[in-house]
């Protein structure tokens, strides 16, 4: 067996990207906006956002679903390709948040699609949105 040298694992590692596409409702379209400005710039660590799901190996999902908008985010992740992963963003994806007791929201994301995993906040912050993506790498790096 063949082993990586070091060179070739630092390589791998800087080139190692992950492509995002993002299902955002409502207010829930800010919560990415202060990440992939100048000051957070994400895409230095290798989170780029791509413009089709296709394409896409984690779907950014955050803001109140609908009943009606819930069913488009299902089209979009059908689209994507293996391995893919769900991010939910903000209190709204896990609660349904300030329109929880509407007849129309979902209350809980992952009764509808596979969450991997929640970024709470109202928004969001930042720090937590990096340490989300941090732990995907990982998780990436198991799945190989
Ligand atoms: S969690 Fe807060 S910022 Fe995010 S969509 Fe809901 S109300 Fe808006």
């Amino acid at each position: 067996m063949v082993k990586r040298s070091e060179k070739a694992k630092t390589m791998r590692k800087l080139i190692k990207a992950i492509w995002i596409f993002n299902w955002f409702n409502s207010c829930g379209f800010a919560e990415l906006v202060p990440v992939v400005g100048s000051r957070w710039d994400m895409e230095r660590f290798g989170m780029i956002i791509v413009g089709t799901p296709r394409h896409a190996d984690v779907l950014f999902i955050a803001g109140y679903q609908t009943h009606k908008s819930i069913e488009r985010a299902k089209r979009i992740y059908e689209q994507m390709a293996e391995p893919r992963v769900i991010i939910a963003l903000g209190s709204c994806t896990m609660t349904g948040g300030m329109y929880w007791d509407s007849y129309n929201t979902i209350k809980k994301l992952d009764d509808y699609l596979p969450v991997t995993m929640y970024i709470p906040g109202c928004p969001p912050r930042p720090e937590a949105v990096f340490e989300a993506c941090e732990k995907i790498f990982e998780h990436v790096k198991e799945l190989e």
